[in-house]
């Protein structure tokens, strides 16, 4: 049974592209933290939107689970395969073209095996922003992005996954493929289905492409480390801010003592101070940097002074 479904699996998408061989699938097999290790049927690598939908018919057929795998670095054993050597593990990165980019409308429609960090080379290439950003971007996935509402540094200001997405392409657990890939901001109508897949880490369909907002690229940034006594300090710091800089904040982090502690021992001085807690804090804005800094430290030594 098996043995024919690969069989048929590697007509419909290239013998080169179903991986069966232990060295080849090991990279798929684990977690990133390794800490769970998986042993699936094979791996399929397809190419095109028409080839995943062709695949998840044939599964379907051959009641083979499949385990959909973007960069597989979520850190979490959702991308792992389980240990019962049944299921096909789709690897969606060959799914990485750009479909389109539109600058006048702020968007663009890229494949789903896009990596984070070139989507946003794409979005700068156009002279735009995509703001999600992870420490993971060079290795993550447009597609595992949506199926986990990544949310990154600058959800304060851009919000989630789910708030940069304005529509989606799926391929259904029947093979069907819902395409709601649409640059219209405005749109009134129905329930907002494409809502029900971001998040949903891969259960509902396969993600192929989606259709992502894009912002006016920052001119100027400024960043402050801050040390406060305490959480409710913080609030109260973020509060301030927002008052003062609106929609200017774009990133506040807060980190503990021995987070910080534990960052010295590999960066020594580059972590300056240690405090209770030290504040992040991160403003961007379209205007010039010299303005930004000298009104973030201009409102620093006023609080300072109040303190
Ligand atoms: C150093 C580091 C920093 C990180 N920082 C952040 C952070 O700041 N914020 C944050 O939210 N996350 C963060 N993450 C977690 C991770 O990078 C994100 O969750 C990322 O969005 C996962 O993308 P991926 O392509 O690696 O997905 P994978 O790990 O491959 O998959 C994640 C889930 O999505 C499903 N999936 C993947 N692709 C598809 C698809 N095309 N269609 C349907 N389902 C799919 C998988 O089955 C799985 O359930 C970080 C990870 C690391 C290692």
């Amino acid at each position: 049974m098996s043995t024919e479904f690969l069989s048929t699996l590697s007509n419909l998408i290239g013998a080169r592209h179903v991986l069966q061989a232990p060295l080849d699938i090991e990279p798929f097999c684990v977690d990133l933290r390794q800490r769970y290790l998986g042993q699936p049927l094979a791996v399929a690598l397809p190419g095109t939107r028409a080839e995943v939908a062709e695949l998840v018919r044939l599964a379907r057929q051959f009641h083979v689970p499949l385990v959909p795998q973007g960069g597989n670095t979520s850190t979490c054993g959702a991308a792992t395969p389980d240990g019962s050597g049944r299921a096909l593990v789709v690897g969606l990165r060959r799914l990485d073209r750009t479909i389109e980019v539109d600058a006048a409308n702020n968007s663009m429609t890229l494949e789903a095996g896009v990596t984070l960090a070139r989507a946003q080379q794409i979005a700068e290439s156009a002279d735009r922003l995509f703001p999600l950003s992870l420490a993971s971007e060079g290795s993550c996935q447009i597609g595992g992005n949506l199926a986990t509402n990544a949310g990154g540094l600058a959800v304060l200001r851009y919000g989630t996954m789910r708030e940069l997405t304005l529509g989606l392409e799926v391929v259904l657990p029947d093979g069907r493929v819902l395409n709601q890939l649409s640059g219209l901001r405005k749109d009134t109508s129905g329930l907002d289905l494409k809502q029900l897949f971001i998040g949903s880490e891969g259960q509902l369909g396969l993600i192929t492409a989606a259709t992502l907002k894009l912002f006016a690229r920052p001119r100027a940034r400024a960043t402050a480390l801050v040390g406060v006594a305490d959480a409710h300090t913080a609030i109260d710091w973020l509060g301030a801010l927002r008052e003062r800089f609106a929609d200017r904040l774009t990133a506040f982090e807060i980190m503990s003592a021995d987070c910080l502690a534990l960052l010295r021992d590999y960066q020594g001085d580059k972590v300056p101070f240690i405090a209770p807690w030290t504040l992040l804090i991160e403003l961007s804005d379209s205007d010039g940097q010299a303005a930004l800094e000298e009104a973030l430290v201009e409102w620093l030594s006023a609080r300072d002074m109040e303190d």
